[in-house]
């Protein structure tokens, strides 16, 4: 056994170093609610979509319309990638997303898509389930902590395939969609929105855990698209994430993908977001 490092004399002092949030988000454009809220005002539905139980669909929002993905027959949890319609090479980035916004994101926060491009690629404009917050185990509703279930962690942890794993249902459906092989599809899927998912960390091991979601059939989360998006949803195998996961064991339900027009002239003055304009092109400076 190596002997375990001895803590220095000066351990206290090390620890009490005061936490500073990493990124000065209040110079991002505040949520504009006004906006959205007059956006909303008449707004038309003109598609719905359906992700089957332990299955995925895809779904195209243009820029500025709204998108909403609803809670319908029981509670269920949904895997959510987005990508640019224009362009698979922009997807939306989760990690980035935590570090700006926080482990769960709801209403007034926004998805940000990957680097080089890191612009909104839709923010957040109704959360039924916000009244949630933080319960006594630590946990929050829709975070951007979980990648998303695998059949390569499934198989490493159980030894057995499972073809339904959110993953694969995402890979499926970017397919069936583009006309392209799983293959070809597989490297497009990405780290996940958890929709309606309920999770966080144990206090005393700091372990991901997730709990029974809250959500209720009519809940629902709401975006406005930023720019052109494809999206994939997959109701995840784990059902509402309360039990057993990656199996057929588990109660699943479908979700339901609205997709909404904005009422006439109610954009005006608003463009897509553009991709960021760094420009140093990385040269050192030193
Ligand atoms: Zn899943």
């Amino acid at each position: 056994m190596p002997n375990s490092p001895t803590e220095p004399k000066d351990s206290q002092q090390r620890r009490a170093a005061k936490p500073i949030i990493c990124y000065e988000v209040d110079s991002l454009p505040p949520y504009d609610d006004a906006f959205y809220e007059k956006a909303k005002h008449g707004m038309t539905k003109v598609a719905e979509v359906i992700a089957p139980a332990r299955d995925a669909a895809t779904f195209k929002v243009p820029a500025g319309h709204f998108f909403r993905i609803v809670s319908v027959d029981g509670p269920q949890v949904g895997d959510l990638n987005l990508w640019n319609e224009n362009d698979l090479s922009e997807k939306f980035f989760s990690g980035k997303t935590r570090q700006l916004h926080a482990s769960h994101v709801t209403k007034g926060d926004r998805l940000w898509s990957n680097l080089p491009n890191l612009r909104p690629m839709a923010t957040i404009t109704e959360d039924t389930l916000s009244w949630y917050g933080w319960d006594d185990d630590g946990a929050g509703v829709h975070d951007v902590i979980g990648t998303r279930c695998d059949p390569y962690t499934n198989y490493l942890l159980k030894e057995v395939d499972y073809n339904n794993c959110c993953h694969s249902n995402l890979t499926r459906a970017l397919a069936n969609e583009k006309s392209i092989s799983s293959d070809q599809a597989e490297p497009h899927v990405h780290d996940v929105l958890n929709v309606f998912m309920c999770t966080g960390f144990t206090k005393d091991t700091y372990q991901y855990f997730m709990k029974a979601s809250p959500v209720r059939p009519g809940d629902f989360i709401e975006f406005f698209a930023e720019i052109d998006l494809l999206g994939a949803l997959s109701a995840c195998p784990g059902g509402d994430c309360g039990g057993e996961h990656s199996s057929d064991v588990t109660q699943c339900y479908p979700l339901l993908i609205e997709i909404y027009k904005p009422a006439e002239g109610s954009l005006e003055g608003w463009s897509p977001q553009e991709r960021n304009r760094y420009g140093g092109k990385h040269i050192s400076s030193l």
